[in-house]
């Protein structure tokens, strides 16, 4: 095997800021909370701890605040082995999810944005263009789009695969998704791209009919993500099932990410589609076995093993 192609994530990085509350408080009131809990997060930022985990070389575009929550952001992504230089301080404070969790379980989130919004098109460019020949290049939604679809524009000029993980849901313009190699929805956000949110995608046979859908609308293919189900691969040339593996789920948090990762990472070791997903369903079902986000996501030899042990 020739040496693996480099990976940039251009994303979010927030701070989860977690507070268990028997309630919600009316306006004007004040309760008392459980103890809070703090967990770095965000979409582009997991994406690329869950890249760096696997062995990947990877490198994270995106914006912190000059604060203690950036500094802590920063330090696990190069605990996860992601390269931070590109990783931008911003004036405004670092994105942030204050997530109240009600006692079953529901939680009610509040996200800041903050410095993520000001991730603009000329200094992603900038900071793409410094990392010397990018292979793949994945985004998703919690960054300005016209940032991600510059970004996308620019790495496939210069010969790079596009991986857009269309979350949170939203419906997104056609220019963007034709700038995608990859879209990777779940099936609530295969559902919202195909402008019927409440579609509820139960398994393989629906995941089909949408992602066939999904690729009309310009992608050049489209991985879906279902759950324990695993995911369904469809391109032109038609679609492909990859099973999940059967494990104890604890916490789903971030599993959409630690399958964008690591299906990067397979990608640019050069293995095939198929392959990737494989590993991709692997690396995610061991992130649901524990609870948290980056600290849920899976080390090379832990999916090496789980793999083994599985007889894939
Ligand atoms: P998201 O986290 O974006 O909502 P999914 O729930 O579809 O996305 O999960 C992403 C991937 O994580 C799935 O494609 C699958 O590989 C894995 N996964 C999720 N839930 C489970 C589960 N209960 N058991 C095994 N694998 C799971």
């Amino acid at each position: 095997m020739g040496e693996a192609k480099r990976i940039v994530v251009v994303g979010s990085a927030n701070m989860d800021v977690v507070l268990p509350v028997g309630r919600l408080p009316r306006a004007g009131e004040t309760i008392l909370g459980g103890d809070l809990a703090l967990f770095p997060g965000g979409k582009g930022a997991n994406q690329a701890c869950a890249a760096g985990k696997l062995g990947g070389a990877v490198w994270l575009i995106a914006q912190v605040g000059r604060d203690a929550f950036g500094t802590a952001l920063v330090s696990s992504l190069q605990q996860a082995g992601v390269e931070t230089e590109h990783v931008g301080v911003s004036g405004r404070p670092t994105g942030c999810a204050c997530i109240y969790v009600l006692p079953e379980g529901e939680n009610s989130i509040v996200v800041s944005p903050g410095a993520n919004a000001t991730l603009d098109p000329e200094s992603a460019l900038s900071r793409l263009a410094a990392v010397k020949d990018a292979g793949f290049v994945l985004s998703q939604l919690e960054t300005p789009l016209d940032t991600v679809e510059a970004v996308f524009t620019a790495a496939r000029s210069r010969g790079a695969t596009t991986i857009l993980d269309p979350a949170p849901a939203r419906e997104l313009p056609q220019s963007l998704l034709r700038s995608a190699d990859f879209l990777t929805p779940n099936q609530s956000e295969a559902a919202t791209l195909l402008g019927n949110p409440s579609w509820v995608i139960r398994d393989f046979a629906d995941a089909a009919e949408a992602a066939s859908r999904l690729l009309a609308l310009g992608p050049s293919a489209v991985v879906m993500k279902l759950g324990a189900l695993g995911c369904l691969v469809c391109s032109h040339h038609g679609s492909e099932r990859a099973e999940g593996f059967q494990v104890p789920a604890v916490d789903t948090t971030a599993a959409g990410d630690a399958f964008n990762g690591a299906f990067a990472v397979a990608l640019a070791e050069g293995r095939s589609v198929a392959e990737a997903a494989a590993f991709a369903n692997a690396s995610a079902a061991i992130s649901v076995t524990r609870p948290g986000a980056q600290a849920s996501l899976a080390r090379r030899e832990e999916v090496v093993e789980f793999l083994r042990r599985a007889g894939a």
